[in-house]
């Protein structure tokens, strides 16, 4: 009533909101208890009613900047995308809401101490395993990245190892991500790192990495064991499951792209857990609980940018 009395007014009455008003592009409605609500197209969609007719914010309201906070926090401090998504798969609509998420998100206080500057995006021409139809996870980019020290106990046979690495497969077309802790760089950890995500993910048309034919992942200055992929076990279970692994040339890292930056969010993500759990007492069950929960992150996050309302673009990755 405070920011849309006109509009109110006149739905009240039966009759369209005024010619002049910020949310007439919106077509709003009030629903059964009176609230303002985005009107539009996508009756017949089986989204949830909330995302499909999401509540009318006022942007500069107060109730506002709480909300972006809120759905901000819930994504653990990630950028304006992934606060926007969040804010719209809650079920409300802000108006003006690019430049009022971004003003909350350039405030935050944990943002600027995890990451100084924002950053930008470039976008390059899409390769055709990114634009090709098809189930997630039938292209899949593979990286290796960590480790990370954690805290074990004392086994009979002497000291367990207290490093894990992460595997992680990007789903070239929609960027979803999966990831598998291991416990060494080996070719038998790696293995089983691969069956285990097949086993999950299920039929895998083609891996792509963009190391040589020895698949050592982030680790090289670790003087860790190299993963050949091209003879030995990893051979054998790639035949098996008809499989094809493709290196990016060399020199060509920046086809990697897609998997890399898909590794600088997981950290991002990941860091903003550490940060409250605090890395002393970071076990296994911890780190692969975070894992799971980075995971889920960021695949619920909207895999098109927001565009104006008539557009209705709002296609979720899970
Ligand atoms: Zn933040």
């Amino acid at each position: 009533m405070e920011w849309f009395k006109s509009e109110i007014f006149n739905l009240h009455q039966g009759s369209p909101v005024p010619a002049n008003s910020p949310i007439l592009s919106l077509n709003p409605f009030l629903d059964e208890y009176g609230v303002l609500r985005v009107g539009g197209r996508l009756n017949h969609s089986t989204l949830p009613t909330t995302e499909k007719n999401p509540i009318i914010m006022p942007g500069k309201s107060h109730l506002a900047i709480l909300l972006i906070r809120h759905f901000h926090g819930k994504v653990l401090h990630q950028g304006r995308h992934f606060t926007e998504g969040a804010i719209r798969a809650g079920g409300f609509w802000i108006t003006n809401g690019k430049r009022r998420v971004g003003s909350v998100i350039s405030g935050c206080f944990q943002c600027r101490r995890l990451r100084g500057k924002q950053q930008n995006q470039i976008m390059a021409d899409l390769p055709t395993d990114r634009v090709t139809q098809a189930q997630p996870f039938t292209y899949v980019g593979v990286d290796v990245f960590g480790p990370w020290s954690v805290v074990t106990r004392r086994t009979r046979g002497g000291q367990a190892s207290n490093k894990r690495w992460t595997v992680l497969f990007t789903c070239l077309s929609i960027r979803a991500v999966h990831i598998e802790l291991v416990e060494e760089m080996s070719s038998s950890a790696f293995i089983n790192a691969l069956r285990r995500f097949i086993a999950i993910r299920g039929n895998v048309i083609e891996f792509r990495s963009d190391r040589g034919t020895n698949f050592v992942g982030a680790t090289d200055d670790l003087g860790v064991h190299a993963i050949s992929v091209e003879n030995g076990f990893v051979r054998k279970l790639l035949q098996e499951k008809q499989v094809s692994w493709v290196f990016n040339p060399p020199h060509a890292s920046h086809m990697g792209g897609v998997w890399e930056r898909m590794i600088g969010v997981v950290r991002r993500v990941l860091d903003s857990l550490l940060l409250e759990h605090g890395q002393k007492n970071l076990t296994h069950d911890v780190l692969a609980t975070f894992m799971a929960e980075v995971s889920a992150i960021v695949n619920a996050r909207p895999i098109v940018f927001f565009n104006a309302m008539d557009k209705q673009l709002c296609i979720y990755n899970n």
